[in-house]
């Protein structure tokens, strides 16, 4: 290895952040006039690339012409395999969006090159991050508990909202665990509540933490009825609990969503919480049954006081989870995820084998992240959420939350200024579930039309109606949160909307 390979020139870092700033600037300004969804065929990028890796690298070498060509192949091999979650027509899923703080944030985190493990593996990474997620809980109007400052509880950064359930799930496992080891242990008891229409990421979990046998697993994981707004019905949660403690399973864990996927439905938080505490902390005798709230992506819309309802209840919870990466301009992979009390975390995950072990770790007075998550490293993910709350303050976020819900909200009112369509869900914040009054193949059609002209994305689910009927409905979904969705981009989608509906039979 040649000097200039072992080290970085003077000045290499500046000129290749300008190079590659000028491209996503470029990238940015010209993402508008792309085909929003890729149309590259399965292993068509890979096509272009080499069997083998290159034997011999440019760094040494001719650099110019190196890096050029690097910038050449993600125009003609990256960008056409590129779905842009950064065009102000994605309007499928939930919104994923960068901002340039976040950018900033990120590409800081990587040339520090930081792995936060321990505190003392850079003590910077571990306190930047507690007091952000601080100011989050504040910013959200979550509850005290939620706290680093107030006792026990405290947020962490995950990289998702599936990791933050895992691991809320993990720490109710082994909760319950210890609760019942003198009276014969769980195995194969433990039983996990949440809605039939929460994400698939609590099924997910409970496959993992070994609670559940398999997607299919009803016994396990049970599927909770809902309501005509498809919110949780807490009547049917306490029949389920019953039912299992009389037939000796061990309710472990309940998942209440802020925001489902499908519709961003409010479960009612509090209701839960009572139901939990009447069957399993009075007729269960004390049965500790953790109670999640995912918020993943709804959570966000809190830092405007008008959402907080959705909170209700939430002082109730042991964990409370909402992603940034979703809503609130900072790009993937940030969770946030606040537990009220962090020794569960730590009973049920910290090892601690000796070439870990340090002076700041054992005196007790400094948080070690690694106890609070799956994996042992970490990055210095709370670069970018600091970045994102000094640029925009707490009042930019919210209006970035407040003109997304209003174009939602707009796009709303002009669905049903068309009789020849139906809202299938009531908008909670910036998701429109609606359809073509008609069957499931029109309005896929539909969808798949809007889709293959290459101006808008959306996508789909399907949803019962009413809620509880076995019969689902295929449901387009227009979810609204890149900040450079305008008016005149909700109202071309509602032209198209229109125009394509009436092929779509
Ligand atoms: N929970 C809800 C309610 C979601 O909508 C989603 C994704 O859309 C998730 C969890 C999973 O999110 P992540 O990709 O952060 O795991």
């Amino acid at each position: 290895m040649s000097d200039s390979q072992s080290g970085n020139p003077a000045g290499e870092i500046e000129a290749l952040a300008a190079m590659f700033g000028r491209w996503l600037d470029g990238y940015q300004s010209g993402v508008s006039a792309m085909p929003v969804r890729s149309e590259v065929r399965p292993g068509e990028v890979m096509g272009k690339l080499p069997q083998a890796a290159p034997e011999a690298g440019f760094k040494g070498g001719d650099e110019g012409a190196g890096w050029a060509a690097v910038l050449k192949d993600l125009d003609e091999i990256v960008m056409p395999g590129l779905t842009h979650w950064q065009h102000p027509r994605f309007f499928a899923y939930f919104p994923a969006n960068a901002s340039v703080p976040a950018m900033m944030g990120e590409l800081v985190s990587a040339g520090l090159g930081v792995q936060g493990m321990l505190w003392l593996t850079s003590p910077a990474c571990t306190e930047i991050e507690t007091r952000v997620v601080d100011w989050l809980r504040e910013m959200l109007g979550l509850p005290e508990c939620f706290d680093s400052r107030n006792g026990a509880g405290g947020g962490v950064i995950q990289g998702t909202a599936s990791e933050a359930t895992l691991t809320a799930m993990v720490a109710a496992r082994d909760r319950v665990r210890r609760w019942k080891k003198k009276t014969g242990g769980v195995e194969g008891r433990c039983v996990v509540y949440t809605s039939g229409q929460a994400h698939s990421s609590v099924m997910k979990a409970a496959m993992i933490a070994g609670i559940a046998d398999g997607p299919e697993d009803t016994v396990h994981v049970r599927m909770i009825e809902v309501d005509e707004v498809f919110a949780l019905r807490p009547e049917r949660l306490a029949a389920a609990m019953r039912e299992d403690l009389a037939a000796g399973l061990v309710p472990c864990f309940v998942c209440a969503s802020v925001g489902t996927t499908g519709t961003t439905a409010v479960d009612p938080t509090a209701k839960i919480a009572g139901v939990i505490a009447d069957v399993c902390g009075g007729e269960g005798k004390g049965v500790p049954v953790w109670l999640h709230v995912d918020a993943a992506h709804a959570g966000s819309a809190c830092v405007a006081p008008e959402f907080r309802w959705m909170l209700e209840g939430v002082e109730k919870a042991d964990s409370f989870c909402f992603n940034p990466h979703k809503w609130l301009l900072t790009n993937f992979d940030c969770d946030c995820f606040y537990v009220r009390d962090r020794r569960h975390l730590i009973d049920a995950m910290s090892v601690t084998p000796e070439y870990l072990r340090n002076t700041a770790s054992d005196s007790g007075e400094v948080i070690d992240y690694r106890d609070w998550q799956v994996p042992l490293g970490r990055r210095f993910r709370a670069l970018k959420l600091w970045f994102v709350i000094r640029a925009y303050g707490v009042s930019g976020l919210r209006e970035h939350v407040r003109r997304t819900v209003g174009l939602a909200a707009l796009f709303e009112s002009l669905v049903r200024s068309d009789g020849r369509f139906e809202l299938v869900a009531p908008r909670v914040v910036n998701l429109v579930c609606f359809r073509l009054k008609g069957s499931d193949a029109a309005n896929k059609a539909l969808m798949e039309r809007l889709n293959a002209t290459g101006r808008v994305f959306l996508s789909h689910t399907m949803l019962p109606s009413p809620p509880a009927a076995a019969d689902a409905r295929y449901t387009i979904r227009v979810a609204v949160g890149t900040p450079t969705t305008s008016e005149a981009d909700i109202r071309e989608l509602w032209a198209m909307v229109r125009e394509h509906a009436g092929t779509a039979v």
